[in-house]
């Protein structure tokens, strides 16, 4: 093998804006454009230069938006109700509806660390299984064993969000309280 079968020529066109971005290069490394091409693929070929990859960040972002556009259309669908019927959303249309939002927010991976605040704003305080309210933010459980309890437990939950949580209950949380109607002891 002789010296020109070891080190092959290459030739290859560029435009004309990149060979003014290797003159710039070849001029810092005070060499020649020639010499900084061959460089870079000498570089990429020994695994030096790694190709660019989908950017983490855009991908966030993008989550973000989808999570961000699905907390805005369930504030749509409340917001159209209550133009519509001239009240707000029931507390079982709310039930109802959220999970749909939640869900295809999960399906695409979208709902990433929820604020506290957009937490109380999609997830009703309502526990419909064992009939009792539960403190989204922390989880503090209000029973009631008769309509007595259950108004006063309503009003416990009220001053838990001011006291604990330093907050007026949620636009969601209030409707849901305003629609709950006693219906039995909690379980
Ligand atoms: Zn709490």
């Amino acid at each position: 093998m002789n010296y020109n079968q070891r080190n092959p020529i290459f030739s290859f066109r560029l435009s004309d804006y990149r060979k003014s971005k290797l003159d710039k290069l070849a001029k810092l490394d005070k060499t020649s454009a020639n010499e900084v091409a061959r460089k870079i693929i000498d570089k990429y070929l020994a695994n030096e230069l790694i190709e660019k990859t989908e950017d983490l960040d855009k991908e966030m972002i993008k989550l973000r938006i989808e999570k961000l556009k699905n907390e805005i259309e369930y504030q749509k669908l409340k917001i159209n109700y209550m133009k519509n019927f001239d009240k707000p959303m029931s507390a079982s249309a709310t039930r109802i509806l959220k999970p749909q939002i939640i869900t295809s927010g999960n399906a695409t991976g979208a709902v990433i660390n929820a604020s506290d605040a957009t937490i109380a704003e999609t997830i009703s305080p309502y526990d419909e299984k064992n009939n009792r309210i539960q403190c989204v933010e922390c989880g503090s459980l209000y029973h009631w064993k008769d309509r007595d309890e259950f108004l006063q437990q309503k009003y416990e939950f009220e001053l838990h969000m001011t006291n604990k949580h330093n907050r007026a209950m949620s636009y969601l949380e209030k409707t849901v309280l305003d629609d709950l109607s006693f219906s039995g002891a909690s379980t």
